[in-house]
């Protein structure tokens, strides 16, 4: 049996006391990747900044990696073993690709170096690139280089959010994939927040849609994929 990487039950999350995301509930496995859809403040990005401690649950349970993130504080929860790939990507337009990854890493320069080569393993695109600032590259660029940063401290559970975010359809052609095999190749659970609806049922194991944060359909993305309602549901809520 895959070990439980996120376990959420009767999620009510949200801001000020006031939820926007309602009696969620939602899984996802090592090894899987997970799509959550819905359309514009459906209430995915509430869901993954409670994922990762940044929000504080209003009501329900929310475990990462075994672990209730209730009252756990954001840094405690990304040593668990969790990274989030924020929807504006925070990156440091002025520093390099190599300092950018650098920075989430602790440890001796020799740890830096492996985490950073362990990122470039799976994002091998990134590997000439690590002396260029920043804000020079491309957008694609940009977003392996915030998965890179994610990836380097070898998390278990990955959290995605929009890596289509301003980029054209055929580079998101090309990165969804990757997410695909940093699954595959490293055993991490990942929850993908994404517009492209058929492209990331394309590589997921299963999906979730959320409509006025509340759950309205959830199964195998191949079942999803092939239902009408999916795609409404996900662009018009
Ligand atoms: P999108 O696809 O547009 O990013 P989303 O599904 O990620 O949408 P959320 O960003 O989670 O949606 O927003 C859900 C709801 O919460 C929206 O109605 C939004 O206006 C509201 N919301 C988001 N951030 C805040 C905030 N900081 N304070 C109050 N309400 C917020």
């Amino acid at each position: 049996m895959s070990a439980r990487v996120i376990d959420v039950r009767k999620l009510d999350a949200g801001y000020g006391g006031s939820a926007v995301v309602r009696g969620l509930d939602l899984v996802v496995d090592a090894g899987e990747v997970v799509a959550l859809l819905g359309p514009n403040g459906a209430g995915k990005t509430t869901t993954l900044l409670t994922l990762s401690g940044l929000l504080p649950p209003i009501g329900g349970t929310v475990e990462v990696l075994g672990s209730s993130v209730d009252g756990m504080r954001p840094h405690l929860v990304a040593r668990r073993g969790l990274a989030h790939v924020p929807e504006d990507r925070s990156l440091f337009f002025d520093l390099t690709v190599d300092e950018n990854i650098w920075l989430g890493l602790g440890g001796n320069r020799a740890a830096r170096q492996r985490g950073r080569d362990r990122a470039m393993d799976l994002l091998p695109a990134l590997r000439p690139l690590g002396n260029r600032k920043a804000g020079l590259l491309s957008g694609g660029e940009q977003q392996m280089l915030a998965m890179a940063r994610a990836l380097a401290s070898e998390p278990r559970c990955l959290l995605v959010d929009e890596l289509s975010l301003g980029l054209a359809p055929i580079i998101v052609e090309r990165l969804l994939p990757i997410v695909r095999s940093i699954a595959d190749e490293t055993g991490c659970g990942v929850l993908v927040v994404e517009q492209h609806v058929r492209m990331a049922l394309d590589i997921a194991d299963r999906g979730y849609v959320l409509s006025h944060g509340a759950l309205r359909l959830q199964g195998p993305a191949a079942d999803l994929a092939a239902d009408r309602t999916v795609l409404e549901e996900s662009y018009l809520g």
